[in-house]
């Protein structure tokens, strides 16, 4: 006898020793939100001392903790004697710690898991449920970061890297969502490819890194004047394709005649030089009788090349 008691003790230092090392939190409460059972990882996260809320309801101490949903949530935990989880994607804690992983210091709070499950007494009522807290903030902060990091890639593939539009990969796939949605809704969106007047003899005359610097102030003009909805690309060396959306030929025309003069109205300063430049551009408004995207474009290069032929620095429409 005296030895098994000699054993209960032991065993239950024991487990309290163990509740106590582990890294997560273990509550215990009653039906009425009395706790029973806090462990260290809980009076470590919280400042509350195991005695302090021993027999103390939860929520006077936890005011983050919505009760309506947390009583919802524990009730079948109780009635049908069955574990209940919370996950952080549903809610990102039930106590609100502050995170002070070195690691995590990308979060100032501690995401949790939850686990909800009965403690069922000799008898098999259950009274008694048991709160299983984990920290799993790192887990979360690293998802987070993946995140980011994926849509930094996403975003640098669709990009071109010396003007900060979009490459041609990413312009012609947008150029064909918009022809599909053209064909759904009977649109009048339009293209316009502009490319640069001589522009062999602008890299022959200031050098290949002017050149550049001409590419790229150009990009600048062309984002200053088109709007947020329109689809800006650099489709080559010196060639830039658009395409906008809800717009006739003729509102188009007035697009590309706002580039075409701001170009020609201003030169680029590089250096000690201010170099002068002009542009063509063709347009192509949508029709139902194309044959897909490629053609749509197809048209916009035969309008730029007529602008080209009838001496540059202009602005054509591709009618048929
Ligand atoms: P046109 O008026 O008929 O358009 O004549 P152009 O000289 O502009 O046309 P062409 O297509 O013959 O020349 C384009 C030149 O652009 C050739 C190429 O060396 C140059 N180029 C292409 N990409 C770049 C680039 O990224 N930077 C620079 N600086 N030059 C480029
Ligand atoms: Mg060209
Ligand atoms: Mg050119």
């Amino acid at each position: 006898m005296e030895q098994s008691i000699h054993q209960d003790m032991d065993d239950l230092h024991w487990k309290l020793d163990l509740l106590d090392s582990i890294e997560v939190g273990i509550v215990v409460i009653d039906r009425q939100f009395r706790v029973k059972v806090w462990n260290e990882f809980m009076h470590n996260h919280s400042g509350v001392q195991p005695d302090t809320i021993r027999h103390q309801c939860l929520f006077d101490f936890f005011a983050e903790i919505d009760q309506d949903w947390f009583r919802q949530k524990v009730e079948p935990v109780f009635t049908l004697k069955s574990p209940a989880f919370v996950i952080w994607e549903q809610r990102p804690y039930l106590f609100r710690f502050t995170s002070y992983r070195p690691v995590t210091s990308a979060s100032d709070l501690m995401y949790q898991n939850i686990t909800l499950f009965p403690l069922a007494s000799r008898g098999g009522e259950v009274e008694h449920l048991c709160v299983v807290v984990y920290d799993v903030t790192d887990e979360v902060v690293s998802k987070q970061r993946l995140a980011t990091a994926n849509e930094q890639l996403r975003k640098m593939s669709r990009v071109d890297g010396l003007t900060g539009l979009y490459n041609r990969r990413y312009w012609e796939e947008s150029c064909q969502q918009e022809f599909k949605r053209c064909m759904r809704n009977h649109g009048t969106s339009s293209v316009i490819l502009l490319d640069i007047d001589y522009f062999k003899s602008i890299n022959d005359t200031y050098g290949h890194p002017a050149g550049d610097q001409v590419i790229r102030a150009l990009a600048r003009v062309i984002r200053q004047i088109v709007r947020e909805t329109d689809i800006a690309g650099r489709y080559g060396g010196e060639e830039f394709a658009l395409v906008l959306p809800d717009t006739n030929a003729d509102a188009a025309l007035q697009v590309a005649e706002r580039i075409r003069e701001h170009v020609q109205r201003n030169t680029v300063a590089y250096e000690e030089h201010n170099i002068p430049f002009t542009v063509s551009l063709g347009i192509c408004q949508f029709d139902s009788s194309l044959k897909g995207y490629m053609a749509w474009i197809e048209l916009a290069d035969k309008a730029l090349y007529r602008a080209k032929d009838s001496g540059r620095n202009l602005s054509q429409i591709q009618r048929d």
